[in-house]
């Protein structure tokens, strides 16, 4: 039953035909389909792990193998260090405003969570006003050098408008800092061209949230080191200084989501263990061309992102036509069990938006395109 104000679309009740559906109904863009293997892996290892200190070996193993494997994942040279702390990307903004901006940023806005982090720094009494660099989303900005800049604030995929950026560094002094939440370990990145590549762990790494993790360059570990041991204050559970001493142990300053961590580590090593983050890419690659394909071959579709280059190739996002109400198909996909097909609210578009993150298989992405197909043809019958 609808509640008073919400508007009514009547939702058709249409069965897909089981040959059509996917082996697996989420395709939501985060938190994201975890891979059952994960979870059984971590089922059969739950009562030594689950409950136990995070002060022991038994976990710190665990934290010791995540960070070692995304290292490896993303070939990090040897003075790199893996950060790991609690509050997910959101709260690494805030990490930031602290311990990474000195007195100015920049900011390319293209999306909704760009948008959040400049206005964390432009809202922090101790930074000078950011500087704010938009475009119309669904388009990206570019990074311009800037005197007065000590980090550049890049975002390398718009998980709200499924615009991908290449990650360039500017031909300029700062530290580049780049939240890589919906690409990191499906989207290759060249680490000369960053100094810290953070991210949560629940969209493209298939675990779950809680947590940020953070790559960090020397240059980005001589900054932390400085601002938190400058006079500027700074609450403890936001000091990256703090966190650094914690992540280099396997630890974190508090408790963190034990489950979050083991999944987040079991996704990176099967990734390693597949061929790295070249075969993951590739994975999402062929994922994205399933889909982006079907939506330029089928007449009431078209890919949100104009500029093929821009189109992320792990958060897909379909427009369609006034003809049929993509709200409509995803609540009829979601009668189906499947689930979180649905456009990012905030864009306000006639538009489906479907994670093509490398937990997902192509072929499940074609098998998705075609329950769409099957909806919108019994809707319009
Ligand atoms: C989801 C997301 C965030 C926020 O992550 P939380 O774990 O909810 O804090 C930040 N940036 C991007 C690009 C995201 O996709």
């Amino acid at each position: 039953m609808a509640h008073y104000g919400e508007k009514v679309t009547e939702t058709p009740t249409i069965t897909i035909p089981s040959s059509l559906l996917p082996a697996d109904g989420r395709f939501g863009s985060g938190p994201s389909r975890v891979r059952p293997e994960a979870v059984a892996a971590l089922a059969a290892e739950a009562d030594t792990f689950l409950g136990t200190s995070h002060r022991k070996p038994r976990v710190k193993d665990i934290v010791g193998r995540m960070r070692s494997s995304l290292h490896t994942m993303f070939g990090l040279p040897d003075d790199w260090e893996i950060l790991v702390g609690n509050g997910g990307a959101t709260t690494f903004w805030d990490y930031a405003t602290f311990g990474l901006i000195e007195n100015r940023s920049q900011h390319l806005v293209f999306g909704e969570f760009s948008s959040k982090f400049a206005k964390a720094a432009q809202s922090a009494p101790h930074l000078d006003g950011a500087d704010i660099i938009s475009s119309d989303f669904g388009s990206a900005p570019v990074a311009v050098a800037n005197a007065t800049v000590d980090v550049y604030a890049l975002t390398q995929n718009e998980t709200s408008t499924g615009v991908m950026t290449p990650i360039v560094r500017p031909d300029a002094d700062g530290l580049v800092v780049v939240d890589a939440t919906s690409g990191a370990a499906g989207i290759e990145w060249d680490h000369t061209q960053a100094d810290v590549y953070y991210f949560s762990p629940q969209k493209c790494l298939a675990a779950e949230g809680g947590i940020w993790i953070a790559a960090c360059s020397p240059a980005a570990l001589d900054r932390i080191r400085s601002l938190s041991a400058s006079d500027r204050w700074c609450p403890t559970s936001l000091d990256l200084g703090v966190a650094l001493d914690n992540s280099v142990l396997n630890q974190t300053y508090n408790t963190p989501a034990l489950s979050t961590i083991y999944l987040t580590m079991h996704m990176a090593e099967w990734i390693n263990d597949n061929g790295g983050l070249s075969w993951s890419a590739a994975r999402c690659a062929e994922s994205a061309a399933n889909l982006y394909g079907w939506a330029e071959r089928t007449n009431y579709t078209t890919p949100f992102v104009t500029t093929t280059a821009l189109r992320s190739t792990t958060v897909g996002t379909i427009d369609f036509d006034d003809s049929v109400s993509a709200d409509q198909i995803a609540a009829v996909l979601r009668q189906n069990g499947i689930i979180d097909t649905e456009g990012y609210r905030k864009l306000g578009r006639n538009q489906l938006r479907i994670a093509l993150f490398p937990a997902i298989a192509p072929s499940e992405i074609v098998a998705l395109t075609q329950c769409i197909d099957h909806v919108v043809e019994q809707i319009t019958a």
